[in-house]
């Protein structure tokens, strides 16, 4: 005899086969989202995402930035709505081009997972708002080799997760110092990237284990005096300083421009405008670029979550100002193509001075332990200077053009990956020109990425 009971057994298991057959179409969970946030993707785990993405949104097309040292695809989703394929349809679409780039150091994980989140909320929303401005490619995991290396510890005093790869690439490069010399092919895969897609809007996503300090991200613009300084001015004094605003508004954390406290605590100095970092050198070319530095000492979950409320608001930000902002990088554009913004001499060396005004750093009161300043719980405001000025040291009149002894096909390849035309002169010609003779090359003791700067 057939029991009442058993038969309304029957009904839950019905309904749960109806839910699993409609749930192909739900976005995937990242690594860290599944684990609550013990852990980050593997390579493995970021392909699977990124191949379910592109399966079941028409508008992300799953594309590759290039081959990591190791082999491995570096994988790179375009958003865009309706959907683009490459360079040239972006183009014609006549949007913004956004690049964003995670994990370009294998431990300072919190961008990969976050852009990952950015890419799903993107294809998930119907019509998007920020899809009307932009075409937005995202690499989530640039340094794919580095991210493997993973082990406890490779980042030490960082909150989670338990397990993050190494800074370098399998060479043994920091491909955040990479950007001239472009010796690792991550970095030639990235500039191939650049000169093809020219992307207006670049962020690099970081975590900084630098001083400690009450602010959740830290960012900054391009910092080198031989790009654009209207553009540069425009990112550092009222772009970010805006989205900061923002943020501390809408989403209630604090963010600041990227920087440690000097010793005594009266200066906030930030790293060298030297282009071979990623912003420096985006910022070179005339574009916007942005760092992205989350803090160490947040959770791993509020890394993320702020990384990921960054970009975000950096790209709505953007989208608010947009006239403004297409404005400046075509005047910058046309500045560079009369020479005008070249009628001062070309900076090659920078000094870094203040700004003009002093800010508020919210940090700690620091003590004295074991001969070393260790930050305490309890809060502290300093009264700082910024060093975030940079002026020519150095500066040299911009040739019409460089001749370089044709034995030296090595320089023009380097120039060539750098999008800058290299002509072959095949008969004699006689011009005037300067002649820069070495009287001699004063070397550096210790390597610097496996040389001996000059
Ligand atoms: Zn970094």
């Amino acid at each position: 005899m057939k029991s009442p009971a058993r038969f309304l057994a029957f009904l839950p298991l019905i309904l749960v086969a109806f839910l699993a057959s409609t749930s192909f179409a739900q976005p995937p969970l990242t690594t860290a989202e599944r684990t609550e946030y013990a852990q980050t993707s593997t390579h493995a785990e970021v392909m699977a995402f990124v191949e379910q993405l592109a399966e079941d949104f028409p508008i992300v097309t799953l594309d590759t930035l290039g081959t990591s040292g190791e082999g491995r695809t570096l994988p790179m989703l375009i958003l865009a709505d309706p959907p683009v394929a490459n360079a040239e349809e972006a183009r014609e679409a006549g949007k913004l081009v956004v690049l964003l780039l995670g994990n370009i150091h294998g431990g300072e994980v919190c961008g990969k997972e976050a852009l990952l989140m950015l890419a799903r909320e993107l294809a998930a929303t119907e019509s998007h708002p920020l899809l009307k401005d932009f075409v937005i490619c995202i690499v989530p995991l640039y340094n794919a080799d580095g991210n493997e290396q993973m082990a406890p510890g490779n980042r030490p005093g960082q909150i989670g997760p338990d397990e993050i790869g190494r800074r370098t690439n399998a060479a043994g490069l920091d491909l955040n110092r990479d950007f001239i010399k472009a010796e690792a092919p991550e970095t030639r895969a990235l500039l191939r990237f650049f000169r093809s897609w020219n992307p207006d809007i670049f962020i690099d996503t970081h975590t900084t284990n630098g001083s400690h300090h009450r602010y959740t991200l830290t960012y900054s613009g391009p910092k080198h005096p031989g790009g654009d300084a209207e553009l540069l001015e425009y990112i550092r004094d009222t772009m970010l300083p805006r989205v900061s605003e923002t943020l501390s508004e809408t989403k209630g954390f604090d963010t600041f421009t990227y920087g440690n406290f000097y010793e005594d605590h009266s200066q906030w100095t930030t790293f060298p405008a030297a282009p071979r970092y990623s912003t420096n050198y985006a910022g070179m070319r005339n574009r916007i670029a942005i760092l992205s530095e989350a803090y160490s000492y947040a959770t791993f979950e509020e890394r993320v979550l702020a990384t990921l409320d960054f970009c975000r608001a950096v790209l709505e930000d953007i989208a608010r100002h947009k006239d403004e902002v297409t404005a400046l990088l075509t005047a910058a554009d046309a500045r560079t193509e009369s020479g005008s913004s070249r009628e001062e001499p070309t900076p090659i060396r920078t000094t870094p001075l203040p700004l003009s005004e002093v800010a508020t750093a919210k940090g700690f009161i620091e003590v004295e332990q074991d001969g070393r300043m260790v930050a305490t719980d309890e809060p502290m405001d300093y009264e700082v200077e910024v060093i975030d000025n940079f002026v020519a040291r150095e500066a040299v009149d911009r040739p019409w053009a460089f001749v370089l002894p044709a034995e030296r096909d090595d320089i023009a390849a380097l120039l060539q990956r750098h999008g800058i035309a290299v002509e072959v002169i095949r008969e004699d010609v006689q011009v005037d020109a300067e002649v820069y003779t070495y009287a001699e090359i004063d070397r550096a003791e210790r390597e610097f990425q496996g040389h001996r700067m000059v």
